[in-house]
């Protein structure tokens, strides 16, 4: 069987998911997970878009060991070097170079002939394999770009030294067929095709992305760009979880293998859900809340008889295992620590202690604790940033026919300041009263509340979406908060926001 090579660009296409920003310390944790799962090749970022960008890319490659670790860079000078700066402490570092090859992006964008095209293309790769042997190049809207001239391309940058070339759907136009047939015929008429890895990037926009990359991988494609939970521009990309488990599920008719811990793949898709804010929907295939619920007598009936009459594969292939009610007020530290332990998690000495803090707190106010709870918690901890503001109190007064206000007390850097306000409902009196105890004049463009188990007393999970009504345009920070109170959580996740956008912006922003 051959094997089929991962390359995720969760922290690359998927973080330019609108309403996503990952800061450093969530993309490092997101990469570990990646290595852990066992993706391939891990594209850490556009290094040159940001110092922020160059710096995540960095720590990613400095950290991880068995993924190759890529930049993303356009086929020009300075980007290359920007991106090999980013990548060259890999171990195994990858350039990542890109130039569109359609007529409409040739003539509306680059302004440039094909002719033009081709050389930079030629140049560029020449340019990249001085750093670094390992150079991908994607011909960028390449199902829209006419076939001859696309042949043309990949043939001179393999001859300059590309040792991946890239197929990508760049908007998620074309369809299974046609999309196979191309492939298959890169693999028949451009010469030393079969000596590189032929790679294929695609778009959701049709609903197709996975559909279209195992049609090219049954015609001869051996990498496929994919993100978790199909996060990316616009529609997103192929679901790397969907392609991996099509593939298991389907091995008699794929007949392809490949390196992922298919175990891994619920966790892998909770973290990412966790720090990007954005959670799949129910029905998602694989990962959606109701992807292994039965809800149909008929269907329960056989499934409780013989699991195969309706489930094609297990929950338990993913990792998705029976919640178990683990741990309660009386479990000591021993028993946290081992199930921390079984749960994947490595934490230090000072970590662990924090942690079963938490848990106890958590076990005053909820009987049983699952392991859903302790990863919420964890990772709540985990993705934590520096607390500039601390909430000390908040007290709310809300009813059917009262205004409700909202008294909040909140510590900066030793100081306690406490502010009222009323609002619509108590979340947004208790937003108010925060807004005006830290002078600060945000937006809340989105509040979503979620239970993290069943149960009356389940922790509630709260993300929210602020930007700042200051600046125009401005980039939109996110903000988490778990707690059995939901009012607690929603003030945890708007401070929360807050702190990210000090720790970015620093804390001229607030008026105090
Ligand atoms: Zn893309």
């Amino acid at each position: 069987m051959s094997i089929l090579k991962i390359f995720d660009t969760t922290l690359r296409d998927g973080e330019q998911t609108p309403g996503v920003n990952l800061n450093l310390h969530e993309k490092l944790e997101i990469a570990k997970q990646l290595e852990k799962v066992g993706v391939d090749i891990i594209e850490a970022g556009f290094a040159i878009a940001s110092p922020g960008d160059f710096e995540a890319v960095k720590i990613v490659a400095e950290n991880i060991k068995d993924s190759k670790v890529a930049s993303l860079c356009r086929a020009v000078e300075k980007d290359i070097d920007r991106a090999y700066e980013a990548v060259r402490n890999a171990v195994s570092p990858r350039i990542h170079t890109f130039l569109a090859t359609s007529d409409i992006h040739m003539k509306y964008k680059l302004r440039m002939t094909e002719d033009e095209v081709l050389e930079r293309s030629i140049n560029m790769v020449k340019y990249a394999k001085k750093y670094c042997n390992d150079v991908e190049f994607s011909a960028e809207d390449a199902s829209r770009t006419r076939v001859e001239f696309l042949f043309k391309v990949i043939e001179e940058v393999i001859k300059a030294g590309a040792t991946v070339v890239n197929i990508p759907d760049t908007v998620g136009y074309t369809t299974p067929e046609e999309f196979g047939k191309l492939i298959r015929s890169i693999k028949e008429k451009v010469p030393n095709s079969d000596k590189i890895d032929l790679s294929v990037h695609c778009h959701n926009d049709l609903g197709l992305a996975v559909a279209n990359s195992l049609a090219a991988i049954i015609n001869g494609a051996n990498q496929i760009e994919c993100t978790i939970n199909g996060l990316g521009e616009r529609a997103g990309n192929a679901a790397m979880e969907e392609i991996i488990m099509g593939l298991e599920t389907r091995k008699d008719y794929y007949g392809f293998t490949h390196n992922i811990d298919t175990k891994q793949i619920y966790r892998t898709s909770e973290i990412v859900s966790r720090y990007s804010g954005i959670r799949s929907q129910p029905n998602k295939a694989i990962v959606g809340d109701n992807a292994f619920a039965h809800e149909s007598g008929i269907h329960q009936h056989g499934v409780l008889s013989e699991k195969t009459t309706y489930e094609i594969m297990t929950p338990e292939s993913i990792g998705l295992a029976k919640n178990r009610m683990v741990l309660g007020k009386l479990s000591g530290k021993h028993a946290f620590e081992d199930r921390l332990v079984e749960l994947g998690y490595n934490l230090s000495k000072d970590e662990i202690a924090l942690a079963f803090d938490e848990f106890k707190k958590l076990a005053d106010k909820k009987k049983n604790i699952t392991d859903k709870d302790i990863e919420a918690l964890i990772e709540e901890r985990a993705s934590e940033i520096e607390e500039y503001i601390e909430m000390e109190s908040f007290q709310i007064n809300s009813g059917n026919k009262l205004i409700s206000t909202a008294v909040i007390r909140v510590i900066v850097k030793d100081r306690v300041i406490t502010e009222s306000a009323t609002g619509d409902g108590p979340i947004d009196a208790s937003f108010n009263a925060i807004e005006r105890a830290l002078g600060i004049n945000i937006k809340l463009e989105e509040y979503t509340l979620r239970a993290v188990t069943g149960g009356k007393d389940a922790l509630g999970e709260v993300f929210v979406r602020v930007l700042d009504r200051n600046v125009e345009n401005d980039k939109i920070y996110i903000g988490r908060g778990i707690s059995t109170d939901v009012l607690e959580a929603s003030v945890k996740a708007y401070i929360n926001a807050i702190n990210r956008m000090i720790s970015e912006k620093g804390e001229d922003i607030l008026n105090i």
